[in-house]
């Protein structure tokens, strides 16, 4: 009789700490599940998905330090769409959304897995391509160019439309500067603007005479 007492109160013993157990396991997974959201939240723009301003400048900062040990280089792109005013202007502020996620979507099934493209806000786009030569940031800028203006857009935005972008390149600074080398990939972006738009251009530095 008493080891039947003993044995039923070691099984409910057992049961008790089995499912107090499980039920913590259920917690911490369904927190991480949730501090995982808030910081995929903090770290990327809500309409596009892509990386945000605070992400693009970590892992900026994370390739740098390891290429610098590799003597790679870095290369960015600065991506604007052309004359976006007209398309919210002209067609409405959601289709101009849709169109950005179109655009974003393309970047992000162009490029491969370890590159980092973000959005900075507005219509403009940075891509970060780790171990990259001149002529491979060039090609791939010059890609995603010409597939973005070959991009289908349903009604209304007509199948007459057609998006370009600029894009501004510059390769990584003698320095390790993150901030400057940004600067010099918006200032090349400038001179594709100027030049016309729908086109690339490399930063080139002016020359102390
Ligand atoms: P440019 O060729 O010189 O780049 O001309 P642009 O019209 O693209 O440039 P501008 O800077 O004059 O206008 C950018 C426009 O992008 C202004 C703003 O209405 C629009 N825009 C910025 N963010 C968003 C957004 O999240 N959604 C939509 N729909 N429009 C946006
Ligand atoms: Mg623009
Ligand atoms: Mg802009």
């Amino acid at each position: 009789m008493q080891t039947k007492k003993f044995v039923g109160a070691a099984l409910l013993l057992f049961a008790v700490v089995f499912f107090w157990n499980l039920s913590l396991r259920r917690e911490v997974s369904v927190r991480r599940d949730i501090e995982q959201k808030m910081r995929f939240m903090a770290t990327h723009d809500d309409s596009t998905k892509l990386a945000n301003r605070s992400l693009l400048m970590e892992r900026l900062s994370q390739a740098i330090l390891q290429h610098a040990r590799h003597q790679e280089k870095l290369a960015l792109l600065f991506v604007d769409l052309d004359g976006f005013k007209a398309v919210n202007d002209q067609y409405g502020h959601d289709v101009g959304d849709q169109v950005l996620v179109k655009v974003a979507s393309l970047i992000k099934q162009t490029l491969r897995q370890s590159d980092v493209v973000a959005r900075l806000g507005g219509e403009e786009f940075v891509i970060l391509l780790p171990m990259a030569t001149e002529e491979q940031a060039w090609h791939t800028a010059e890609r995603l160019r010409q597939q973005i203006a070959a991009l289908h857009w349903p009604s209304p935005v007509t199948a007459h439309y057609r998006q370009t972008v600029s894009v501004g390149l510059s390769l990584q600074t003698a320095d390790y500067d993150i901030e400057r080398q940004l600067q010099q990939a918006d200032q090349a972006l400038y001179q594709a603007k100027q030049a016309g738009r729908d086109g690339i251009q490399w930063f080139v530095a002016e020359s102390v005479s």
